[in-house]
């Protein structure tokens, strides 16, 4: 995959969501299929995203994935957080990646031909997915895994998954962890019963089980306990963008059906559509400006956190949880706007509205993200003492 500028990806980006991904995301819903022709798009064209261009990918960071997920977003949210997902476990892949991982993971992400995605929440630490209890032993040359992941976005479609575990090492720190790379034949991993979500219905996000799954030690990502630096550096810059986009995009969807209703229904005692309504007006002036200022804190936290800048992760931080906030207000006022028309199931609305609940509990939680913001500003640390 060659290098391709930010506007040309975010132009395919935009084609594949209305050729592909919006024609069939009332059916992925009601069906609670996981979007195979939508992924495979994405895939074919815009897999290589994050992945760097010495490994054939595109190079691009959180700014792209933020202007692609907004794009897909207001498409198919579930085909969105799919391959959000495997656009994060991707960054995750590159961040210190060896040679193996390159040629087996990387080349073929770039080429259009490899799926990956991110395990790392558990049944038993939930939200707090960077706690992982899934246990990793070193038998001679391999890593074996016994645990379970819970939620695994891409469930058994995937062709790898970065999975978090305890770290493994003799020296390795009681608390630290480690990130390993899975293949989806591996030997030991089976699934769970089908993803049964109020939204996000085409995800397919399944528990995983491990029980003695052996891989070779090439699939270690980084070091031994390294998983806190990927989480802070990598997972949380990448999953904060990836949710909050999609989400940016499932309110705008939201707002763009309120405006299209309201210069569509004319009532015929006025004989003026609902546009002529001052309240109207004013209502739907109040919500672009919530769906826009959402928009500007999730594409200028994406842009700082690029350049490294100090408060990146803060605001990616507060974007993902205002975008939660935004979307369901914006979503809610867009079926006060569209009446007992708008209220029925013929329209996206319902669609939108459960898809875009899942943006609280997906992790990091909004209310965690509003604590580690309000740590960060008192000087504490951000997972507490
Ligand atoms: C659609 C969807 C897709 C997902 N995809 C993935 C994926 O691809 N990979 C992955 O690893 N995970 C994924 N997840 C998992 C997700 O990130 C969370 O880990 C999961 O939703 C937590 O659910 P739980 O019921 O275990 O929450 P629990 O941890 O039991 O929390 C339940 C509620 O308790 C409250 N709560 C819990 N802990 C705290 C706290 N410390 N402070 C304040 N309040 C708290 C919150 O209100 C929270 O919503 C996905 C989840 C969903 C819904």
């Amino acid at each position: 995959m060659a290098r391709t500028e930010l506007g040309t990806a975010v132009a395919a980006a935009r084609r594949l969501s209305e050729e592909v991904l919006a024609p069939q995301a009332a059916a992925v819903d009601a069906e609670r299929r996981w979007p195979a022709e939508g992924m495979a798009a994405l895939r074919a064209e815009l897999g290589g995203l994050v992945v760097p261009e010495e490994a054939g990918g595109m190079g691009h960071g959180l700014l792209a994935v933020a202007q692609v997920g907004e794009v897909t977003g207001r498409a198919c949210a579930s085909t969105s957080i799919c391959f959000g997902m495997h656009l994060v476990a991707s960054a995750v892949i590159a961040a210190k990646a060896t040679d193996h991982h390159r040629r087996h993971y990387l080349e073929p992400i770039a080429a259009g031909e490899h799926l990956t995605t991110l395990a790392l929440s558990e049944p038993g630490t939930g939200g707090e997915f960077w706690l992982s209890q899934t246990r990793m032993e070193t038998r001679g040359s391999e890593l074996v895994l016994t645990g379970a992941k819970s939620f695994v976005t891409n469930g058994e479609h995937a062709d790898s998954y970065v999975v978090s575990t305890v770290a493994a090492g003799d020296d390795a720190l009681p608390g630290q962890f480690s990130c390993v790379v899975l293949d989806g034949d591996t030997p030991g991993m089976t699934w769970g019963p089908p993803w049964t979500g109020l939204g996000m219905r085409g995800n397919a996000s399944r528990t995983m089980r491990l029980d003695g799954a052996a891989l070779p030690r090439t699939r270690l990502l980084g070091e031994e306990g390294d998983e806190i630096w990927y989480v802070f550096n990598v997972v949380a810059p990448y999953f904060l963008t990836a949710m909050a986009s999609t989400y940016l995009g499932v309110a705008s969807a939201a707002l763009e059906e309120a405006r299209s209703h309201l210069l569509r229904r004319r009532h015929t005692h006025s004989g003026s559509t609902l546009a002529a309504q001052p309240l109207v007006q004013h209502r739907l002036g109040a919500m672009w400006a919530r769906v826009e200022r959402t928009r500007r804190l999730i594409y200028q936290a994406a842009t700082e956190a690029d350049a490294g800048g100090p408060e990146g992760l803060l605001g990616l931080c507060s974007a993902k949880a205002e975008v939660a906030e935004a979307a369901e207000s914006v979503i809610n006022d867009a079926l006060t706007l569209t009446g007992g028309i708008g209220y029925s199931e013929e329209g996206p609305l319902h669609r939108h509205l459960r898809d875009a609940r899942a943006a609280h509990v997906m992790a990091p939680l909004t209310d965690t993200l509003r604590v580690w913001t309000g740590r960060a500003l008192l000087d504490q640390p951000l997972m507490g003492s």
